[in-house]
Order: structure tokens, then sequence, then C-alpha cells
């Protein structure tokens, strides 16, 4: 047997890696125990040892950046080839590469454009505006946040609007749940009739797909990192997924469980063992990624979670560097701190350590602009990975709404926001008017606006016409390029010069140059995706008639850009770029060292040799609106696990906070162990020594077992394998919020039935 995808695993990590593939299988265990490793290693031994077809296999990360060092990794196991026809990504991505080629199997058009939380917010206003008299209740419960994060949270749990109002509002028709249920309804009508999906919907239209008896056969293997955050939707996605084949795979940690906020169920491990019965749970128990006593440390904050359950998690690293608690004055001091001390520690490992192995943590990305000001005095090179920030600009979002536009010309919100851009003057009234009449009439707004020579809109004056005429021109030509299969980098040059962009932005927007910039990483971006994404292959058939057809469905479809579910250039890109959970556009940077900025959410996973972590105070760290307190702690407990060689934590006495000066205090989490953690308390500088930067090399270079120990490993598992599948001990788990005892566990230290 090859072993080499089953390299570098110890005998728990093995025994997971080779457990039978339709024996349900829970890998929980702490952080840097090796669980995304055994997850990537289990997929290269489905394909390499039991001959599975990558195509049926399902592998789901929690962001894209995961997904793609993921593929990285299992090209090196078993070649670009397989890799590529794994369906791998995010449960959002994955749930769009489906309902592109099948939508139409439940209904639905598969030219669908995806709607970000920006448009979605839009549509709500506007419904929140028609509805405001029947409105009642407190205005607390009445912004258009809070309604789109019930509707989002209805979604989350597959709530159609009349489940919401009956489950939320008590089916009280007095509360402003009933109209908010209503709001909930026109919302998706609207989203419907502009062939548009928000995020939610994908999973909620992906459930639906799955759960469809003629599809089950198109992945029988589905494997899930990050189990701990995994929602009702998503949960339901990897049931009907796994329903009959039942080769499931999950790797997850209760502690580190940090999306409650977003409706993740901690429960759904529970659910699972309910309905994958003998579900086999595995644990690993030692940790590779952190020296002792920043592994200790950890340990003392998650410690203090009330319904944690205590499990164990030890290394073999050397204890090595103590974790630092730094005290400052003000943020800027503490800035400073930051800056100095990442070159500090550049020149004493004498260069072992480069920009690439320092992350600032921060718990909102508020907190970044003092910090980037600091780096940047003292020359240091960031990048800042903070959520979907790249495509939140203005003239990012101008560029895709043209491009959604010429995919999808019935997709109103990419047309209310380009009609005007760059100014067509064209009032409000009018574009209200062309929506009304082009919903009216059952056709795009596009199409509208081309016949405007027979009188549809009134009071439009010739110069108005010629630029109407000029739009339609515009995206008629740039879909006709589309339809041919033009690059998206070239359809993003012809768009600049159709609507003469640049010379709009240098009119309209001071800071035009950087804007300029960002238009040029646009195509940038669009190139990486060319470049990165994998050409779509068809697995089965794409054109299944829908189950439902209607009038208006067959006109959208008369107007498809390509076959029902297509996957042209362009929405591959549109995708790549709605559904980017961090900072792809900017991974070609990747490539120059920089420290990076992130949020503690986004470190989620990921490990670097030094970790900063500023303003851990009260009010901040945990947050002041924190509904769940423990899941600030268990944030925290992420972020600080996330260092491999290095801990800094830092505070500040005082800080600017919301535009007001505040006192702070240091964190409550903090405070509340401070006798435990290990750390150095004194203000004066870390007293760096030889010895320190040999523990740093020692865990930065870690060993790997040779290959005559894997195959003893291999040899004693296979020896075994049959009677540990039927009989594994039984025991209650360690893991997990609440315990179930049916649950069968394996440890570190093998069962009675393994030899010793
Ligand atoms: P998290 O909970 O933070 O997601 P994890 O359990 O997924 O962590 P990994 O990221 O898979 O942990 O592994 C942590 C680090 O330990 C990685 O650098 C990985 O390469 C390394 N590692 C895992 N298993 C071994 C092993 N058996 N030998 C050496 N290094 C290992
Ligand atoms: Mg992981």
């Amino acid at each position: 047997m090859s072993a080499r995808h089953l390299s570098r695993l110890n005998e728990a990590q093995l025994r997971a890696v080779l457990h039978p593939p339709n024996v349900p299988l829970q890998i929980l265990a702490g952080p840097g125990s090796g669980k995304t490793r055994v997850l990537t290693s289990r997929i290269a031994h489905l394909i390499e040892q039991h001959k599975i077809q990558p195509s049926s296999i399902c592998a789901v990360t929690f962001t894209n950046k995961a997904a793609k060092e993921m593929r990285e990794r299992l090209t090196n196991l078993i070649g670009k080839d397989q890799t590529e026809q794994i369906k791998l990504g995010t449960f959002h991505a994955l749930c769009a590469l489906f309902l592109r080629r099948h939508a139409s199997i439940i209904g639905l058009d598969g030219n669908f454009s995806i709607c970000d939380a920006d448009e979605s917010k839009k549509v709500v206003t506007k419904l929140l505006k028609a509805h405001k008299e029947t409105l009642a209740g407190p205005s607390s419960i009445i912004s258009e946040g809070n309604v789109l994060s019930l509707i989002s949270k209805a979604k989350a749990k597959g709530y159609s609007p009349e489940e919401f109002h009956r489950f939320l509002g008590r089916g009280d028709p007095s509360t402003d749940y009933a109209v908010i249920a209503e709001i909930y309804a026109e919302y998706e009508k609207t989203l419907r009739q502009s062939n548009s999906l928000d995020f939610d919907d994908l999973l909620v239209f992906g459930v639906r797909l799955f759960a469809h008896q003629r599809v089950v056969e198109w992945c029988k293997h589905v494997l899930v990192d990050e189990f701990q955050d995994t929602n009702t939707m998503q949960y339901e996605l990897m049931r009907h997924i796994a329903a009959s084949s039942r080769c499931v795979t999950v790797v997850g940690d209760p502690d580190q469980s940090i999306y409650g906020w977003r409706s993740a169920e901690i429960e759904n491990l529970e659910r699972m063992e309910r309905d994958f019965p003998s579900t086999t749970q595995i644990m690993l128990e030692q940790n590779y990624r952190s020296t002792g006593s920043i592994l200790s440390t950890c340990m003392a904050i998650i410690s203090q979670d009330k319904g944690r359950i205590e499990k164990t998690l030890r290394t073999s690293n050397p204890a090595g560097f103590t974790p630092v608690l730094k005290r400052f004055p003000t943020e800027h001091e503490e800035a400073s701190f930051v800056a100095t001390e990442i070159k500090r520690l550049i020149a004493f490992t004498g260069g072992m350590l480069t920009w690439n192995d320092f992350v600032i943590l921060l718990r909102m990305s508020s907190l970044s602009r003092t910090l980037e000001a600091a780096l940047q005095r003292e020359g240091i090179p960031c990048r800042v990975l903070a959520g979907h920030k790249f495509f939140d600009r203005l003239e990012v979002k101008d560029l895709l709404a043209y491009l959604q536009l010429v995919d999808n010309p019935y997709f109103v919100p990419a047309f209310s926001r380009v009609i005007n851009t760059p100014s067509r003057t064209i009032g409000e009234k009018t574009v209200a008017e062309i929506l009304a009449q082009a919903d009216k009439r059952r056709i795009s707004p596009v199409d509208l606006v081309e016949r405007i020579h027979d009188g549809s809109i009134p009071d439009i004056k010739p110069p108005v016409r010629k630029k109407l005429a000029s739009f339609v021109q515009t995206i008629r030509s740039l879909r006709l390029r589309a339809q041919e299969g033009e690059s998206t980098s070239e359809l993003i040059r012809h768009l600049l010069d159709l609507t003469e962009y640049e010379a709009w932005l240098r009119k309209t927007q001071p800071d035009w140059d950087s804007r300029w910039e960002n238009v040029q990483e646009l195509i940038n971006f669009a190139s990486e995706v060319e470049r990165t994404t994998p050409a779509p292959r068809e697995d089965h058939s794409s054109k299944e008639q829908p189950a439902e057809w209607t009038d208006s469905q067959a006109e959208f479809d008369t107007d498809a850009l390509a076959d029902a579910g297509g996957e042209t250039p362009l929405r591959l890109f549109l995708q790549a770029s709605m559904l980017s959970t961090d900072v792809e556009a900017q991974d070609e940077s990747e490539k120059t060292p920089k420290v990076t900025i992130a949020t503690c959410h986004a470190a989620k996973g990921l490990e670097w040799p030094v970790v900063m972590i500023p303003a851990v105070e009260k009010g901040i760290f945990p947050s002041a609106r924190a509904e769940d307190i423990e899941e600030e702690r268990r944030l925290l407990y992420v972020a600080c696990t996330r260092a491999q060689g290095l801990l800094y934590l830092t505070h500040a006495d005082s800080r600017m906070v919301n535009g007001r000066r505040n006192r702070q205090m240091v964190s409550e989490f903090i405070l509340a162990v401070r006798s435990k953690l290990q750390m150095l308390f004194r203000d004066d500088l870390p007293n760096l020594k030889k010895n320190d930067r040999d523990v740093l090399t020692q865990v930065l270079n870690r060993d790997a077992p040779n290959e005559s120990d894997v195959s003893r490993m291999v040899a004693e598992y296979q020896r075994t394998v049959k009677c540990v599948s039927t009989s594994a001990r039984r025991s209650p788990s360690p893991y997990g919020r609440a315990s179930s005892p049916t649950r069968t566990a394996w440890r570190d230290s093998p069962p009675a039935i393994l030899p010793a």
C-alpha cells in the first residue's frame, strides 16, 4: 500500500483515516490535533484505497481559503486530475454548484443571480416602508437589520413565512411578527421575480434539491470540517447526501463553536447520532500546533466555560516561550508595541521568521485602523483579512452589478445600481416606472428599456433616450461576448471602455486613483479565477425538465445566457466573488510576505508562528453587544489556539470606542484565570533567550514518523479493524455539551482489542 497519504499521522489519526467508508464517523478533538489533516488524508484514502470515484465525494470546508488549502494538499497527495473532480468548497459554494446544474428539478431557473447582503437590505427597506403603517411594536425589532436577521434566522431553520409566524410570533396576529412574516413572504417573491437567491436561499434550495429522489446518486460521500458550526440547513444537506450511503465523516470541536449568532447549532452532533445510528467517535488528544505553555494558557481560558465537558489535550512539543500579557496607557502605545515587537522578533530569529509568520487577531475589524497605521510607520507590510470588504467597495460593486446584469437581465438590484452609473440623468420615478412596467409585462428591465420608443415609459427626453439606447447596447454586446465564452477579465476591460468608467471615476471620486487600483485588482481576481477554477465537468444530465413549469420560468429561459445550468466563465467568476468569505481577491499578494490582520472569526482553522491579540478588554472581548458570553470566551480560545510558538495578549487603559474615549479594563476572561495562566505579567519586554529560538525552530519543523512506522501501524490496524468496527468499546462521550451513552468512542490510547 502506498503510505504517502498515511504518513505523518499518529495512531488515533490513522484509525480515523482507515475507518470503514460506510460507518458514520465523528472526529471530535481540540485545536491543532490534526482534524483537518485527517479529513484530507481520509479523502485521499477513499480514492486511493477504496477506489471511490472522486466526483462522488463532497468535502465541505468553512471558508474558501480552507477549501483552497485542502485542494492544494490533495493535489500533492493524489494529483490534480482526481482532486479537480472532488466537490470541494463551502456549503454555499457547493449548493450554488449543484443548483446551477440541476435547479430545474425543483422548478428553479439555474441562471439565478446571487444577491448579497446589501441588495437584500435594499429590498427589505422598500418593503418596510410599504408596511410602516401596520407595524405597531417597539422600534427595536423593526429596523431593516432586525428584519433581515429574523428572515435569515428563519431560513437557517428552514421555516417558510407561515412557519416563521407560527414559531416566532406564536401565531398571534396582533404582533409585529405577523407583519414581518408578510414582509418575509414579499421579500421572497421579489427575489424570485428578479431570479435571484440570497445566501440563505442557496442552502434552502440546496436542501430541497438534495431531498429530491432523483439526485441521491450524485454524491455519496460527504466529509465536513468545522462541524460544530453548522446550522440546521447545512446539517440537513449533509443528512440528505449521506441518507442512503451512510458515508459521512464530520470533524469538529464543541469548544470552538463560535457561530451561534449565525444560527449554528451544536446539537447537530447529537442529531447526527440519532439520524445515523452506530456513529463512531474517534478522539484525538495530541496537539501538534502549539508549545506547551501556549496550550496551558489556552486550556486555562476555556476551562472557565460553564457548559463545557472536560477533555484532554496534550502536546509533546516543548514548553517554549511563556505567553505575554501586556498593558498600555492607550491604543497608540499598544499599536506601537505590536509593530516594534514584530521587528524585534524578526531580528532576534535572524530572519527565520518572515512577515508572513505574524498575525494580529481582532475582536472587531474597526480596531484595525490604528494598528495598520502603526505598522505603516514602521515600514511593515500588512494585509487585512476582513471578510467581504474588497467586494463591498463602490467601484467593485458597480462593475459586479454590470456583470450580474449581463449574466441575468432580470436581476433588479443590479439594474437599479447601474442604470445611472455613470450618470444618465434618469430620475428615480422613471426607474421605478421602468421596474413596475417590466414586472407587469414579465419581461426584464433591460428589455423594457429597449422598448422605450413604443411609448412604454412616458416623459423621456431625446438625449436621455439616446443614453438609454447606448446602455442597452452595452449590456447586449457584453452579453454576446459572455455567451461566446469570452474571459471575464476581457469582459471587464470592454465594460470599462464602453461605459467610460475611468473618466466617470475621475470626475466623481476624489480618491479615484486608489479606486482605479481596485478596478485593476478585480481584473486580477478575474484572471486568478480563470486560472484556478477547474473547468466544469458534466457528471450527470444537466437538462432535466422542471418539476413544475410556469410561464414566467419559460420566459426567463428563452433569455438564458447559456443552457440552463451552463457554467460560463462569467458565471463562475460571479459565483466566486459573491461567495468569497475572505480575501481571495488579495491572494496574489500572499506571495509577498506580509503581516496579516484578521478578525478572530476569520482566523478559524488557521495557524501562525506568532499570534498577537490586542484589546483584550471588557466591552471588546467579550463584546458589549454579545448575547452569549460563553461564545465570546470560546472565540478568545479559538484566537489563542492559532499560535504555534509565541502568543501576545495586550490591553490598554484608555481607548477610543465609537468616537468616545473610554476607560478600559482587562477582559474578565483573563482576570478570572489570572492565577492559573502561565503568562508573563511584567511590564518590561519579554526577554528572549537563545533557548526560545531553538524551541521555536523545533515547533515549526516537526519531524514526521518514518515510512516503516506507518506501514507497521497500518498492518496492525488492518489485522484488527473487523473486530473493532463490530464491537468497539462503548463509553459515554467526554465531548459535546451533552453526552450520549450510545456513542462508541476511541481515544488516542487504543481500544483494548488493539494489540498494544
Ligand atoms: P483546528 O481545530 O484549529 O482546525 P485541527 O485539529 O484541524 O485544528 P490541523 O490544522 O489539521 O488541526 O493540524 C494542526 C497542525 O498540526 C498542522 O500544522 C498539521 O500539519 C500538524 N499536524 C497534524 N497532525 C500531525 C502529525 N501526526 N504529525 C505532525 N504534525 C501534525
Ligand atoms: Mg481544522
